[in-house]
């Protein structure tokens, strides 16, 4: 399952007749993001014109995804679907956990000795379940998918935000939380509400030291970082059509930064080219038959402001490098300006490390431009000032570019090549003397640089760039060098100028690899056994959560009611809790504990009603729950806005909160608490969230005959023996009565296995 042709031959085969229904429905030329979207409806969905930032719509997507840190509890939650397969072809990367530290091979042995229990709970819960398993070192998650999954016109979900990445071969690919992924694996549609959509017109060419990196980094310059929120970017024009089919996924990947769905690009020859080089030859071919619907309409790219929400036009003739940062991505300084900003800012001007690769940026091509500034540097006698890193995207990539010689270049350079892993650019980086928390600055070619990412130091100014940009920096080990028109001192103390980078953007020996890291699943996994210890502190097996008892839910003590602002992040927080994702019980352990207290103004403090004592949230409620006792939450307005991270609602619902009662829910939360079979209820009168008192007893009134559209009763018995009842709204509908009652979505899903 974890590649599957048959499965692409039937979304092209019916891409048509799924096209031209669309066009009756919009009744106006379409955007490509629109043909896939309508392409991939859910089968029954009502075939209408979705309005756009509005219509919640449910979508069949291809494929699934999943990164090693989020898969855990997505695969946990699968396992209770009871399924004996994935529904959709999906895959499993480890690439999140592995540590850099002194180079690639050490870093690999420790990950795979710290990471074991986690590692050998992904690759058996894969081959058990049909899923393609990428070992450690195999390398990073959207590279690795763009190489071997990724296809024009089809839709994926993947737990990582950087899934988006395969925009750049033609898909609509989008990140989501595990509880998404687990759905769409057993079987489920997923919903979105339908996008909004922002035309990029790219004229003219690239050349020089200008590549595709810099579209995306003046894109976000345009739009900053909540510019695309809610929005595919679609790219389009003649200069779209001159990017090679990596760069188109450099642009994409980086879409991530700035709020957008996703991004896109029309199939074309680049692509093409890109999955032939990549062994995909068929793929190509069926997709060439199809190509009239892999781009969007004419009409649409001659006259885009009638079709797009937005539009925006780069001409790549004049688009110059660009260096965007410190510690946001949507700063967006033209190299030719970058030096005066730097003075002017008074950042660090001397640069101490320049990293290349990750997800972003670790295409053939990538390495080739890099290495051809590296190669001039050893030729021109010059020795590099800052420290230098590489991190290859995939084991395919890191054995052809070692096959050519590049990898040797960055090591005459001083260049330490590292994991095929995220390493540094998720803060997987033991970088000397962070703790410092010393003043510095970094340049890299990773997508995010938001303070404390890298290496966990406030005071590291990190900067985004090109590969090629970054590594001439690292070169003059200076930010306020300019390559195009500044020369270097080198060791004989000649002046010496770094001409343009040199790419090729396939491998002219086609690529190579002798283990790309992937384990197939076993053909039957019936007999697979999952492994999971005990004893594991960041493992642990679901149980399924009880169904409703069927009455009234009574006696419920107010665990908190939550003053202001309350994220995923207030009710799970990441950090140091992040690896215990696999393991409910232990995660829960921080529970709300970001939250602030209405009534005495402080995080993880509560008032014990049995006891009469303050204490930490989870402590507070293991009590209850210790004591048989349900308890409810109370949150003010867009509870739980953030991540789709679906453990703030299996936290709550894990020790025994029955309710969330607030003013308002992001979505996205309130429907992972339904899922889970809690009640996420809204005051009918948001002023009613003033009648809550520490220590009310509450019952929730109206369950037996729980139905869409009818609100409930709350009772709020106070400590002075008054009462106030109050109208609670929520939004369920009649399947979603079927999860609360059935005590979760799984457990229908289950049931209807068996
Ligand atoms: S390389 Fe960075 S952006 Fe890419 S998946 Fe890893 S952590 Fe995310």
């Amino acid at each position: 399952m974890a590649f599957d042709i048959e499965m692409i031959k039937k979304v092209y085969d019916n891409l048509d007749a799924k096209v031209n229904a669309a066009r009756k429905v919009v009744n106006k030329p379409l955007t490509l993001t629109e043909k896939i979207l309508y392409a991939h409806l859910w089968d029954g969905q009502a075939s209408t014109a979705f309005e756009r930032g509005k219509s919640y719509v449910d979508f069949a997507p291809d494929r699934v995804a999943m990164q090693d840190a989020t898969a855990q509890m997505a695969l946990l939650q699968f396992m209770q679907a009871g399924r004996p397969q994935v529904a959709v072809p999906s895959t499993v990367h480890c690439d999140h956990l592995i540590q850099a530290k002194e180079g690639a091979t050490k870093d690999l042995a420790t990950a795979n000795n710290q990471n074991k229990e986690v590692y050998d709970f992904l690759a058996s819960v894969s081959n058990k379940y049909g899923i393609g398993f990428w070992k450690p070192g195999a390398g990073i998650i959207h590279q690795v998918v763009l190489e071997n999954y990724a296809f024009p016109g089809g839709m994926m979900i993947g737990t990582d935000s950087h899934t988006v990445n395969a925009g750049g071969l033609g898909m609509v690919a989008i990140g989501v939380g595990g509880a998404d992924a687990c759905d769409v694996m057993a079987g489920l549609p997923w919903e979105l509400k339908f996008p909004k959509l922002i035309g990029v017109k790219l004229t003219g060419k690239l050349s020089g030291w200008t590549s595709a990196k810099d579209v995306i980094l003046k894109v976000a310059g345009i739009l900053t970082v909540k510019g695309g929120t809610g929005a595919i970017v679609e790219y389009f024009g003649e200069g779209a059509n001159s990017l090679s089919c990596t760069g188109k996924g450099t642009i994409c990947n980086m879409g991530a930064e700035i709020g957008a769905t996703t991004s896109i690009f029309g199939y074309d020859v680049k692509m093409a080219d890109y999955l032939r080089g990549t062994g995909r030859a068929d793929v190509a071919e069926l997709a060439d038959k199809v190509a009239v619907h892999l781009t969007g309409d004419e009409e649409v790219y001659a006259n885009p402001s009638a079709y797009f929400d937005q539009v925006i036009e780069i001409n790549l003739s004049e688009l110059e490098p660009h260096i965007n940062g410190p510690f946001t991505p949507d700063l967006a300084w033209p190299l030719s300006k970058f030096a005066a900003a730097v003075k002017e800012a008074g950042w660090p001007a001397k640069l101490e490390v320049g990293l290349i690769g990750s997800c972003t940026n670790s295409s053939y091509e990538d390495i080739s431009r890099a290495a051809s500034i590296a190669q001039q540097a050893v030729d021109k006698n010059l020795v590099a000032k800052a420290e230098f890193t590489i991190t290859p995207g995939s084991e395919q990539v890191r054995y052809t570019v070692d096959r050519d010689g590049y990898l040797d270049i960055f090591g005459k350079m001083g260049g330490v090549v590292l994991a095929n892993a995220c390493g540094p650019c998720i803060g997987q980086w033991a970088r000397h003397g962070a703790e410092k928390q010393e003043k510095n600055s970094i340049i890299t070619s990773f997508n995010r640089n938001f303070a404390k990412r890298a290496d966990g130091n406030p005071n590291t100014h990190s900067f985004v760039a090109s590969p090629e940009i970054v590594t001439a920096f690292a070169i003059a080990g200076d930010l306020t060098f300019n390559p195009v028109t500044d020369t270097l001192t080198n060791e004989k103390g000649e002046q010496v100028r770094l001409d343009e980078p040199q790419g090729i953007e396939l491998p002219i020996k086609g690529f190579a690899v002798e283990d790309a890291g992937y384990q197939a699943p076993a053909e039957d996994g019936s007999k697979v056994q999952v492994l999971v210890s005990e004893t594991s502190d960041r493992l642990q097996l679901l149980a399924p959560f009880a169904a409703w008892e069927g009455t009234d839910v009574t006696s419920l003590k107010l665990l908190i009611k939550a003053k202001g602002k309350c994220t995923t992040d207030h009710i799970s927080m990441a950090g140091p809790w992040l690896k215990f994702r696999g393991h409910l019980d232990n995660i829960s352990n921080n529970m709300l504990i970001g939250a602030i207290n209405f009534f005495n103004e402080k995080a993880d403090s509560v008032k014990n009603q049995l006891t009469g004592e303050y204490g930490a949230v989870p402590a507070t409620q293991r009590a209850y729950k210790a004591a048989g006792i349900g308890s409810i939450v109370v949150g003010d307005e867009n509870y739980g806005e953030g991540s789709s991270r679906e453990h703030a609602a299996m936290e709550p619902r894990h020790l025994g909160v029955r309710a969330i009662l607030v003013k308002s829910f992001a979505r996205i939360h309130e429907t992972n608490l339904k899922k889970q079979g809690m009640l996420a209820l809204t005051f009918a009168n948001p002023a009613d969230y003033d009648k809550i008192q520490e220590d009310d007893t509450i019952d929730i009134i109206g369950l037996t005959s729980f139905a869409a559209n009818t609100p409930l009763t709350v009772v709020l018995n106070h400590k002075d023996g008054s009462k106030d009842e109050i109208k609670v709204n929520h939004t369920y509908n009649d399947q979603q009565i079927e999860w609360f009652k059935a005590g979760g979505a799984l457990n229908i899903i289950r049931a209807s296995v068996k």
